[in-house]
């Protein structure tokens, strides 16, 4: 993979920062997009002690014109970019009643129109190479949970983009999947924990006893299901939605 270049959105921290690092192992040259350009410079910065390539782009996934220019910029400065990880995300969990207009405008605006602006942008480059990767992040919330209906909306219509990806790109060469972790220990967990007001130690116990394999996910569990779908050899797997979650659900 080591003429490939690509997009990791949401890269600055967390499953993006894993994900971008895993790449540039890979041998990608990887464009670490977020909000922030300079809270990017942490990924980048470990790529380049590994000994790999990478830029940061500050871009807000869900407004147009940044997906444009931020795609722009990583075709000049790296080259046409071939492989896209959409996984930018926030939370606003609300049940129903208290749900308002913003926090479900958000999520719909940083998960979807995110995705689909950016899957939009890059397709021209992966049509131009006949090779094209595309994986959006979605989430086990998509089977339903508990004060998210618009997280749980979003992360279900990932799966629903990604299948219509998979039929509308195919013949050109590229696959679109989504991974659906289950508890992966970042700062968005921990900032859900602080939420509900449980101490972070006793939210991961709680959780890990709910997952088979015993222990809560790390941010590299699901970089690494991501670096075998973007690779030369998982292009006949297209249009799959693959769980990361320790167990078959939930
Ligand atoms: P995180 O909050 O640690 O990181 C998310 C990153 O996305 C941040 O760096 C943030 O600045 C960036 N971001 C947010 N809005 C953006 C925007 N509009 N434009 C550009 N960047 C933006 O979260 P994480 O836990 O690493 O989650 C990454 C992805 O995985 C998200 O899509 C999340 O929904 C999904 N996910 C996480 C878990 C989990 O347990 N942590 C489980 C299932 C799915």
């Amino acid at each position: 993979m080591s003429d490939r270049v690509a997009i990791v959105t949401g890269g600055a921290r967390g499953i993006g920062a894993a994900t971008a690092r895993k790449l540039a192992e890979d041998g990608m040259a990887v464009a670490v997009v977020d909000l922030d350009e300079g809270s990017c410079a942490e990924t980048v910065k470990a790529i380049e002690a590994a000994g790999g390539k990478a830029i940061a782009v500050g871009a807000d996934v869900s407004k147009a014109e940044q997906v444009t220019a931020a795609v722009e910029r990583v075709a000049a400065e790296l080259g046409p970019p071939t492989v896209l990880v959409n996984n930018a995300g926030v939370l606003r969990d609300n049940l129903l009643f208290k749900m308002t207009d913003d926090d479900w405008e958000t999520v719909m605006a940083v998960h979807l129109r995110g995705a689909f602006l950016f899957s939009r942008a890059v397709q021209k480059h992966m049509v131009d190479a006949g090779f094209g990767r595309i994986v959006s992040m979605s989430s086990t919330s998509a089977l339903g949970n508990r004060g998210q209906a618009n997280y749980a909306t979003a992360k279900a219509g990932l799966q629903g983009l990604t299948k219509t990806l998979a039929i509308e790109l195919g013949k050109f060469g590229v696959t679109a999947n989504a991974v659906a972790p289950g508890f992966i220990m970042t700062d968005m967990t921990q900032s859900t924990a602080k939420r509900v007001g449980v101490d972070w130690d006793a939210f991961v116990k709680n959780a890990v006893s709910q997952i088979p394999v015993g222990r809560g996910g790390r941010p590299e569990d699901v970089a690494n299901t991501v670096s075998f779908l973007v690779s030369e050899g998982a292009g006949f797997v297209s249009g799959q939605v693959i769980y990361v979650a320790g167990g078959p659900r939930a």
